[in-house]
């Protein structure tokens, strides 16, 4: 299996190299690797009159009957037409229409493979696949033909989809025996696991679509366990190695805030997360956990929480959030809380002045500030505390890996690591990124909150929905209208802002009306400034763009109109519209869109007008877009899977889980004979990947 596919007969160097570029594929083993991503069901021969899906491919024996060229614009496209006993069909190209041309012969028999595809109610099949027939010969019924990922560079060099399933068949042929079995009898028996090598031969030369099921099945399973066991073993490895301080005091302070200061009860699940906080800061090992809870949720107090328990212990804690704006909410939302206590609090952001700085760091480094809360100023060599015990990072998915890492730093034990986030991730997602980490969710929302009603309105209902907005400023409440500024250096987009803030001035006149305006080019005193304006209700109206996006409390906020929705990713538009129904109020968000709406547009916004809920928000996400856009290009690697997808095997990731952990408890270390094997198939796999180290 290792070795280098150049030596497979018919490969050479030359077309080696082609293979390691395009598909990396170096070794036997890798070739083995590179899957058919869908099947051709060669056993029955289709009528065109039968045609009626379009979610199979199929196989019609029909005669050439016509075929032209028919301009679009600059290009053309090219048409035939085929006909059988039951009728006719008509067969589209829009790419290589000569080459195509050249070789099709009307009045000759084909062999016509092709996906239908319906169009204004008839069907077509678009670029099929074309086999002249033989005159008098009938055509072989074949089986399940393999269709293999190929593109045009591999195609020049022969590897077309029928080019690899050559190549593959021959090695099939001379080296399946050395596919080995590396899971242990009791695994297969357990979930009754196809074996590795069948599996092996069936995914590329299934012989039915049950055996091929069930291949699919074992290779996923494959993927999903060794990935996990590579997590946990990393886990426990971290674990080991990052003694941790241990704040086994619950103490004055925690108490103190616990009964006197704590404005409300505690949710089920914010008791349920604090104690999860609480019983792995006393454990002596580092604590790397993440806390997942949808906007409003209450994430803020499980924050302060944990860093009182901190101070009762002597350690200093601090809390980092993504803006400037977010960062001032938790300074000022904190200090009334905890007033009259003896805690010392300060604020770090880019703008605070050097003077201040200097003081600041002074009183830092000798134990005189017990919490800090700033913006990635934080992270900067010149910040150095005197015991840092515990960094809380809110909104986690708005820093880098490496600046996670930096945290690290800020102490010579590692303090213990707190990461936030309001952007629910699938459960099978959190799984793979953040299998080394404890999470730790808050699934229940404060009481008395009453659910956002979602509207989709079109732009030329704009009148109406004015008409909306100032029935909710008449009584009393104040509005959010949020326009796409996804560059802030977009000068179309900020156009586009400006023309809305101004009609929105002629729509809602002075005095009755005060507008804010809130957008990344502003200075940051302007900027906080207007926001200020609209948190103390003295302007009615807040026009923005996305930096209002986190955390922004406004209670009596209780409307948003959402510009250009088409253009808004899911997760952002459900983090936007968690700025409303933060009150006793009944909340409203209108999602504007032209007419003209994509299929996923119109899936995003149908998404966001069914539920509230942030986790089924982020399965559809997952769904829409793929793990890899969604977590950023960066962090993708580990998200890249050969056969398994996160969004449709779930359940084979949690049956994966649940088994590594079960091998990991009895043999941490993968050394009894039984896992031997396995752990040579880990280190292949890490060799391979080299990923491991960009999680922190
Ligand atoms: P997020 O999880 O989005 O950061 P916050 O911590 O900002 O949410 O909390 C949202 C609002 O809910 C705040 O005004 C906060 O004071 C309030 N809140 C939090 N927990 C509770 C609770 N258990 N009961 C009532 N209100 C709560
Ligand atoms: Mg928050």
């Amino acid at each position: 299996m290792d070795s280098p596919i150049e030596y497979v007969k018919g490969i050479g160097p030359s077309r080696a190299v082609v293979l390691k570029k395009e598909l990396e594929i170096r070794t036997v083993g890798d070739m083995l690797a590179h899957y058919p991503f869908r099947y051709i069901d060669r056993s029955k021969f289709h009528l065109i009159r039968d045609i009626n899906s379009d979610d199979t491919y199929i196989q019609l024996k029909a005669k050439l009957v016509d075929v032209r060229e028919i301009p679009m614009g600059k290009r053309s496209r090219l048409e035939a037409t085929i006909k059988d006993e039951s009728g006719r069909l008509k067969l589209t190209w829009f790419q290589k229409i000569k080459y195509v041309r050249s070789n099709l012969i009307i009045g000759r028999d084909y062999l016509i493979f092709g996906k239908p595809n319906k169009y204004k109610g008839t069907y077509s099949l678009v670029h099929p696949d074309m086999q002249i027939m033989e005159p008098n010969k009938e055509p072989i019924k074949g089986g399940l033909q393999p269709v293999y990922p190929s593109g045009e560079k591999l195609s020049a060099k022969g590897f077309t989809s029928k080019g690899i399933e050559k190549v593959i068949k021959s090695i099939l042929l001379e080296a399946s025996k050395y596919i080995q079995e590396y899971l242990p009898q009791y695994i297969l028996d357990k979930h009754k696991l196809m074996g590795r090598n069948e599996a092996v031969i069936q995914i590329h030369q299934p012989s039915d679509l049950d055996r091929l099921s069930q291949a699919k099945f074992r290779l996923k399973f494959d993927e999903f366990f060794i990935l996990q066991l590579t997590l946990l073993k990393l886990k426990i490895a971290k674990m080991e190695k990052n003694k941790g301080m241990p704040f086994n005091q619950v103490g004055k302070m925690f108490n103190d805030f616990y009964k006197n200061h704590l404005p409300f009860k505690l949710t089920g699940a914010q008791k349920r997360v604090v104690r999860e906080i609480r019983h792995d800061l006393g454990y002596g090992h580092q604590m790397n956990r993440l806390l997942q809870g949808d906007v409003g949720s209450g994430k803020t107090v499980v924050a302060l929480l944990s860093m009182l328990l901190a101070l009762d212990n002597g350690y200093q804690a601090c809390l980092m959030a993504p803006t400037e704006i977010l960062a001032h909410q938790h300074f000022e939302g904190i200090t009334e809380i905890i007033d009259g206590m003896p805690i010392v609090t300060d604020i770090l952001t880019g703008s605070t002045p050097a003077k201040k700085r200097k003081l600041m760091f002074e009183k830092l480094a000798n134990g005189d500030i017990h919490i800090l809360i700033g913006t990635h100023a934080l992270l900067e060599d010149k910040v150095k505390f005197n015991n840092l015990g515990l960094s809380i990072i809110d909104e986690q998915h708005r820093f880098g890996v490496a600046q996670r890492a930096r945290m690290w730093k800020k102490n010579v034990i590692p303090p213990h690591i707190l990461v936030m986030t309001a952007t629910p991730i699938p459960r099978t997602l959190a799984m793979t990124l953040y299998g080394d980490l404890e999470i730790s969710v808050i699934d229940e929302l404060p009481p008395g909150r009453k659910a956002i009603q979602t509207i989709h309105r079109y732009d030329s209902s704009r009148l109406r929905v004015f008409q909306f907005m100032k029935d909710e400023i008449n009584k009393g409440r104040q509005v959010y209208v949020v326009y796409p500024l996804i560059e802030e250096s977009e000068t179309l987009d900020y156009k586009d802002l400006m023309d809305g803030y101004e009609s929105i001035i002629r729509s809602f006149p002075k005095p009755k009306y005060q507008v804010s305006i809130l957008h990344g080019r502003m200075k940051s005193e302007d900027k906080e400034f207007e926001m200020q304006r609209f948190v103390k209700g003295e302007t009615q109206i807040l026009v923005s763009t996305t930096v209002i996006e986190v955390g922004v409390n406004v209670p009596n906020a209780s409307l948003m109109i959402i510009e250009s929705t088409e253009r808004f990713g899911l997760s952002q538009l459900h983090q936007l519209r968690g700025r409303v129904g933060r009150g006793a109020d009944q909340s409203y968000c209108i999602l504007m869109s032209s007419v003209k709406l994509s299929e996923h547009a119109r899936t995003r916004i149908e998404t966001m007008c069914r539920t509230n809920d942030g986790f089924e928000i982020a399965d559809a996400d997952l769904k829409l877009r793929g793990p890899g856009d969604i977590m950023g290009t960066r962090q993708s690697g580990i998200l890249e899977f050969k056969i398994a997808n996160l969004s449709t095997d779930s359940q084979i990731l949690y049956l994966a889980r649940e088994m590594a952990q079960e091998v990991m408890k009895e043999d941490p270390s993968l050394s009894e004979d039984r896992h031997l094997p396995i752990s040579k198939a880990i280190a292949r796999d890490m060799n391979k990947k080299n990923h491991w180290s960009k999680i922190s």
